[in-house]
């Protein structure tokens, strides 16, 4: 048997032109995936019986099934474990933030990337995510939404795992999302948020597609940033901060640069004026995260003067910064945290 569930157009063509089908019947069937999200071939209406057969006698539609959720206290923010054919679970959260609905998808089940305030790097990486399994993220939200006359309306992807070391299946993911037989979002409203893979930034900026770039900074000279994250030792500061002005001069986007505030390690005077230095002059914002505590780790958040000190500074010296709003740390809304509990269960 074969999952259709994250093939695109020309992929579900080729297969029904393969069985001697004419060519819009590829059509039909990408849209019942995508548009109508259909997961049963019985409801094709429009497909021929004899096509209907056969897709359920050699095709599935691997979808996503839910094996936790927690919503947060003031309803804003839905947590879900979702696990797939396999058995491999992954988090995918939905965020109703004032300018709509957005969720963050997960590329990689796990992650080996050992950010040291990461709760999904923990137990190291299982495995990538195919297209169809960041998909049936997606899906399974919007499905939810749909029920309240609601969609996804834009998508962060940066739950568990660095996308950009599962390049090809995420750039597949990301262009099914654009096609108008799938969800039809625009390219603006997916942001891609990574630790930092300089060639591959490079290369994402030359895809053509204007899709949001986020880079994880924490930190703004080597040595703590190697610390926080050991990637830096792979691709040092000065190439990361040099590929994502190449990003913004190619796509003219604004690249954002995400910064977790961690009371007493890299929140000093000293630390907002060497990140004003490396941003100066670059088309990008700053997003300041007050830590989320992990239960593995001993860090806390920043007090509120301290945030508000080092938000200004910035803002002060022309670098655009925001504090990310705070959502769901009711419901352990870090990164990983939700299946560091189920693993450790099972
Ligand atoms: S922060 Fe992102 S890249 Fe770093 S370990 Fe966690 S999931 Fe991986």
């Amino acid at each position: 048997m074969e999952n259709i569930f994250g093939k695109d157009l020309s992929q579900i063509t080729d297969m029904v032109t393969g069985w001697g089908l004419p060519k819009f019947r590829g059509k039909q069937l990408a849209e019942w995936l995508y548009k109508k999200s259909a997961i049963s071939f019985q409801d094709m209406q429009n497909l021929p019986k004899a096509m209907r057969q056969r897709l359920e006698a050699e095709c599935t539609i691997d979808r996503a099934a839910s094996v936790a959720k927690l919503e947060s206290g003031d309803g804003k923010t839905t947590k879900l474990l979702l696990s797939f054919s396999d058995g491999v679970a992954v988090e995918t959260v939905l965020m109703r933030q004032p300018y709509g609905n957005s969720i963050c998808v997960s590329s990689q089940a796990g992650c080996n990337m050992g950010c040291a305030f990461c709760a999904s790097t923990l137990h190291g990486m299982v495995r990538n995510l195919t297209v169809g399994e960041m998909l049936a993220q997606t899906y399974y939200i919007n499905d939810l939404l749909k029920e309240q006359g609601e969609k996804v309306d834009t998508i962060v992807i940066m739950g568990s795992g660095e996308p950009l070391t599962n390049y090809d299946n995420v750039l597949r993911y990301i262009r099914l999302l654009h096609e108008d037989y799938s969800l039809g979002m625009s390219y603006r409203s997916i942001t891609l948020s990574t630790s930092g893979i300089v060639p591959n930034i490079y290369r994402l900026a030359d895809e053509g597609i204007p899709v949001n770039l986020s880079i994880s900074l924490h930190a703004p000279e080597n040595e703590l940033r190697s610390e926080l994250m050991p990637i830096n030792r792979k691709y040092p500061m000065a190439d990361v901060i040099k590929a994502g002005k190449a990003y913004g001069d190619i796509t003219h986007r604004r690249v954002t640069y995400e910064y977790i505030l961690i009371d007493g390690v890299n929140d000093n005077l000293k630390q907002a004026q060497e990140l004003v230095q490396l941003l100066k002059g670059q088309l990008a914002s700053v997003n300041l995260i007050p830590i989320n505590p992990v239960a593995e780790k001993d860090w806390r958040r920043p007090s509120l003067a301290r945030i508000e000190f080092f938000e200004n500074y910035l803002l002060e010296h022309h670098i655009t910064a925001t504090v990310r709003r705070e959502m769901g740390n009711d419901i352990q809304a870090a990164c990983g945290q939700l299946r560091n509990k189920y693993i450790s269960k099972s």
